[in-house]
């Protein structure tokens, strides 16, 4: 057991042999002192809780070492500044990443435990939709792994996104109320912690020198209050810490009321305040302009900024020249682009300087990520709602967009363009667009792959593009293959070192190697029996949460991330009733056994992304039930999609739907998971696909549907989907099936609504456009599927050429180009006993 990775133990202050034994004192410790509990009347949580804390205090070690060589060396910082961070459990990502999970595992074994129990204890920290904030959660990480100094800074909601519950085949949404279960990962601030200001007026003071300068007078005032959750990198001592932000009334109670005797009253407003972290919006690439959502947004950066420039002065006094040098704040999408405006009013309002002064430094510390270019998910303000919330910050954007246009009038740019460029968007009411606030303070624009970057370049922000053409730049999303691989598939990992030993461990481009074994018949009956494996341990979640049997020999045909009409589940949807019809007709159909995997959480407003989810209900309902259809097809929804259950899915799968409109998904990160797990892709040539489509080459991927040129082709000669369904028998048959068929869901008209945006409502996402291609690829996979040792060669390949997706590179590259920062490695100390 001990011993395969002695010398990574090494790098960990204990020799392995003593390792162990300090490593069960300090457990017991926790467990006795911190837990309350001891040998007896333990419950598994206990000693869940108990290994956290132990592996906590090492974190804390690391943390405060690390903290103390970047103030000594004063290093440049950065600050990765996201509303969500799709955390998902630590437990085991941390023993591996500290290369303690066998000593754990030992130490577990001593007391009559076992880790993968255990760590079933754990609830998944979901602070987010998804991809965006899982995004935000694997570049944590990979920054830790590289040894950047950073940080990531967020909001603790006390309510992180909701579960989701079926009921008769509807999505119903349950609170997801985290902090109830004590999280042994957070260490609470008290020492850190900031006034946050909104409401209120402005007030002109004329200084003695004759000079006037805008006064914010507030009308409520909150505290942001700091918690860490520390994050070790993997093979290294450096721990990095996600800073989250919560929301604490200002003054204790409101005195006022008090000596009015309204004590009720005065606990109300502290409740108030509190609210403001209360709860995530559930919703991913919708806007949704709330006044409480914005003082989110504010509240976060606010706190973000006040913190880092505290750090500053302590370490540079009042030289702001030196700001640029010392920091730099990423900003994931422009949910926290009012950091632009809040380092101008923090600079001039607070510490005095002039505005050229602070627009010069602040342009030079901040970076954009877009992560949409969808219209409805671009973000804009009205005025009014804006004004009311940061009447100071409203000042500085019109005095920050009267510049940027002047600027532009001055070079000869016409009204017409200027009107497109401007921060202020002239509707009824006037909207704050957040964009291209972004835009014009940034240094650096990013997309997250390469065409979506084009289409930033070339359709999005064309006239930016033209005018601040050295702004715009790709940075390709990645995954951290230490949990998607590691550890959520360490029996596969173990199969593959076996092979090409563990540098991998360290560079995942090095898993290239693979590929020399992929037609290796004695390779691929191990890595067979690894992923029957998988695939066994998914069934068996699946009879448990669907109550449906399902074959672990069937392929697993797995479509899951959030449910939107983009991404077109309902694309699936329709394929699966022209299957079922198939086999239907024609009873002795060779039909590759396939089982359809389904999970993913709708926006709770979204209403037919949940009637989507009600139609693959309806349809698992008849599929599932048929005898003639047999174990030749199953259908499951697997609910309430979350971080630890796609840890169990992607090693599971064997083929990956990657099927959303061309030019919609901006990237994906599901992509690379499955691929890094050994799927093949069914997929468009959208977003991410494209480049794993270069880097697997035509062979070793299923691409079919339109791409953006035709779509755009398609449009501009008029897309008439009726004409389609009108004349096309196999698309009206089954979209006759929704509306009057078999699928009804024991309602009359349940699916109108999804056949009418097919139909007459244009199809907007182009399902009609693609769905006899996307029929044909998927017939081109069933046959391929049955020939397994080409199959698993080219899943095999795919595993062997993911090293590209690893985040570790994209991180490199933002630090590289972008953040212009170097890693600062912390020494290993000298082994030392206890
Ligand atoms: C990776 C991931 C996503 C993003 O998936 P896409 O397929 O890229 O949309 C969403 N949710 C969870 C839980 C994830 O792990």
């Amino acid at each position: 057991m001990l011993g395969k990775h002695e010398k990574l133990w090494k790098l960990y202050d204990l020799d392995p042999k003593i390792g162990l034994r300090s490593f069960r004192l300090n457990f017991i410790r926790r467990l006795e002192y911190d837990v309350g509990k001891y040998k007896r009347n333990t419950k598994n949580s206990d000693i869940y809780q108990a290994l956290a804390l132990t592996i906590r205090d090492t974190l804390i070690n690391r943390w405060n070492e690390v903290q103390e060589s970047y103030r000594l060396k004063k290093t440049k910082r950065i600050y990765y500044i996201s509303m969500e961070f799709l955390v998902g459990t630590l437990l085991e990502s941390n023993l591996v990443n500290i290369g303690m999970r066998e000593i754990a595992t030992g130490a577990l074994i001593d007391f009559g435990y076992d880790l993968e129990m255990i760590a079933k204890e754990e609830h998944d920290a979901a602070l987010g939709n998804g991809g965006l904030g899982r995004l935000a959660a694997c570049f944590l990480e990979s920054m830790a792994t590289l040894d950047l100094p950073s940080q990531g800074c967020g909001i603790r909601y006390e309510y992180g996104i909701f579960h989701q519950q079926i009921q008769d085949g509807y999505q119903k949404e349950a609170p997801d109320n985290w902090l109830s279960h004590e999280n042994p990962w957070e260490i609470s601030r008290l020492d850190l912690s900031y006034p946050v200001h909104f409401y209120g007026h402005l007030k002109d003071k004329v200084s003695l020198d004759g000079s006037s300068k805008w006064i914010w007078v507030p009308g409520e005032t909150v505290i942001a209050q700091a918690y860490d959750m520390l994050v070790p990198g993997f093979n290294t001592r450096t721990v990095t810490n996600l800073r989250l932000w919560k929301a604490k009334s200002g003054e204790e109670f409101n005195f006022d009321y008090f000596n009015h005797g309204d004590y009720l009253r005065a606990v109300e407003d502290k409740e108030k305040s509190e609210n403001i972290t209360k709860v995530l919006y559930p919703n991913d690439n919708i806007l949704q302009g709330k006044e409480l959502r914005l003082k989110q947004e504010y509240l976060l950066v606010s706190a973000t900024l006040q913190d880092a420039m505290r750090t500053f002065l302590e370490e540079e006094g009042t030289c702001w020249e030196r700001f640029p040098e010392r920091v730099f704040f990423q900003l994931n999408d422009t949910h926290p682009t009012l950091a632009i405006p809040e380092c101008m009013r923090l600079l001039i309002d607070r510490h005095g300087l002039q505005w050229e002064e602070a627009w010069s430094i602040t342009t030079q510390c901040f970076g954009y990520t877009n992560h949409t270019i969808m219209p409805e998910a671009l973000e804009t303000w009205s005025i009014d709602l804006f004004g009311w919330i940061l009447p100071r910050h409203l000042e500085i954007i019109y005095a920050i967009n009267y510049n940027f246009l002047e600027g532009l009038r001055k070079r000869g740019v016409s009204e017409d363009v200027i009107k497109r460029l401007s921060i202020v968007e002239e509707s009824t009411p006037k909207k704050i667009r957040m964009a291209h606030l972004a835009i014009v303070g940034s240094k650096k624009v990013n997309g997250v792959a390469r065409i979506h970057t084009e289409l930033i370049k070339k359709k999005l922000f064309p006239e930016f593009h033209s005018i601040f053409s050295h702004k715009f730049e790709n940075k390709t999303n990645g995954i951290t293959y230490r949990r998607w691989l590691l550890t959520a598939n360490q029996r596969m990992s173990e199969v593959i070192t076996r092979r090409i030993g563990n540098k991998w461990y360290s560079d995942l481009s090095k898993i290239s190697k693979l590929e020399e074994f992929s037609a290796d018949p004695s390779f691929q009956r191990e890595w067979m029996i690894t992923r029957k494996e998988n695939k066994v341990r998914l069934a068996t979640v699946i009879q448990s949460k669907c109550d449906v049997t399902v074959d672990p020999n069937s392929m697993f045909d797995v479509h899951v991330k959030r449910i939107h009409e983009y991404k077109r589940q309902h694309l699936n949807a329709l394929r699966l009733i022209h299957d079922y019809y198939n086999i239907k007709e024609n009873p002795s159909l060779d039909y590759t056994p396939r089982t359809v995997i389904f999970a993913g959480k709708a926006a709770p407003g979204y209403y037919l992304a949940k009637l989507i989810i009600k139609l693959i209900h309806s349809i698992a309902d008849v599929i599932n039930n048929d005898k003639q259809i047999g174990d030749r097809l199953k259908v499951v929804f697997l609910p309430d999609y979350r971080v630890s259950l796609a840890e169990l899915i992607f090693p599971a799968a064997d083929l990956s739907e990657q099927i959303s409109t061309a030019g919609t998904e901006a990237s994906g990160t599901g992509n690379m998971k499955f691929m890094l797990n050994g799927a093949l892709t069914i997929g468009t040539m959208d977003g991410a696909n494209i480049e794993i489509y270069e880097e697997v080459g035509d062979h070793n991927i299923f691409i079919f549907g339109k791409t953006i040129e035709e779509l755009e082709e398609l449009k501009r000669a008029g897309y008439f989907p009726t004409g389609i369904y009108e004349s096309n028998p196999m698309v009206r048959t089954v979209l006759d099936e929704i509306m009057t068929g078999k699928f009804y869901g024991g309602k009359k008209d349940l699916f109108k609504d999804i056949f009418l945006s097919l139909t007459k409502g244009g199809d907007p996402y182009f399902l009609l456009a693609d769905f006899e291609s996307y029929l044909s690829i998927q017939e081109k996979v069933a046959i391929e599927f049955k020939d397994k040792f080409n199959w698993n060669r080219r899943a095999i390949i795919n595993m062997a050429r993911s090293g590209r997706f690893s985040a570790d590179r994209t991180v490199q590259e933002y630090a590289k180009e972008i953040w212009e920062i170097s890693p600062v490695r912390q020494k290993e100390p000298r082994i030392k006993a206890v």
